[in-house]
């Protein structure tokens, strides 16, 4: 997936952050706020649409509890303030998607940091078929960040990672690519390709073993989401 530039290392300060402030103040920023609710807890939109809002309510849905207590509280669509062009339509989509992750995240309280840190959209990316792959690839940078899975490969399989990155990417000068986006789009692949969605983007309901062995999704890569799913969820 072509993400945020610098590959969902958009590493930024955390605080003051904007959704603690007067509502006001984000709304002229961000959109208008909706909420949905997700396995329990509130999860915060601005801009979305409600048909946006279905597509990332049935994505959330299935996470794992372990992989969704990972991933923010807080979802952008596109970005009303104009700070960043490349969010706003018609600009040929640079950027699908961004993972918003605090810098010196790990001394930051973890109810707190998931309202701290966000996913943005181009809201482009919901009106494709591969969208579940875009919205997986983006939650796949959070699981990835908590359970440090790129952190963890050996050296075999950091080198394929690399590769893979460098192939799947290879049009993006502008963006660090480097393993974690292989561990992001694995992720992706095992989630979209597991729970089959109908085209228009509703979800199916049944589990499948994820298809693989492709260029996207190599044997190798399913091999490590699929151990790092199986060792650390229950499912
Ligand atoms: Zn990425």
């Amino acid at each position: 997936m072509i993400d945020n530039v610098g590959g969902g290392d958009n590493h930024r300060s955390c605080a003051p952050d904007v959704i603690l402030g007067p509502s006001e103040e984000y709304t002229d920023l961000w959109g208008e706020k909706t909420s949905i609710i997700v396995q329990g807890e509130s999860i915060y939109l601005f801009n979305f649409s409600a048909a946006q809002s279905q597509h990332l309510e049935n994505a959330l849905s299935i996470l794992p509890p372990e992989y969704f207590e990972a991933v923010p509280r807080v979802y952008r669509v596109g970005d009303p303030s104009g700070v960043k062009t490349a969010m706003i339509p018609p600009t040929n989509r640079r950027v699908m998607g961004g993972s918003h992750i605090c810098r010196g995240r790990h001394r930051i309280d973890p109810d707190m940091l998931r309202l701290f840190e966000f996913i943005s959209f181009h809201p482009g990316v919901f009106d494709e078929i591969t969208r579940y792959t875009t919205i997986f690839h983006e939650l796949g940078h959070f699981i990835d960040s908590k359970f440090g899975v790129t952190r963890s490969l050996g050296d075999e399989e950091r080198a394929l990672a690399r590769t893979y990155a460098n192939k799947v990417y290879r049009n993006i000068p502008a963006m660090t690519v480097n393993e974690k986006e292989a561990i992001a789009c694995g992720f992706s692949y095992f989630f979209a390709r597991a729970y089959t969605f109908r085209r228009e983007g509703t979800w199916r309901g049944s589990r499948v073993t994820p298809g693989r062995d492709d260029r996207y999704y190599p044997e190798w890569l399913h091999s490590v989401i699929n151990t790092h799913f199986e060792n650390n969820t229950s499912g």
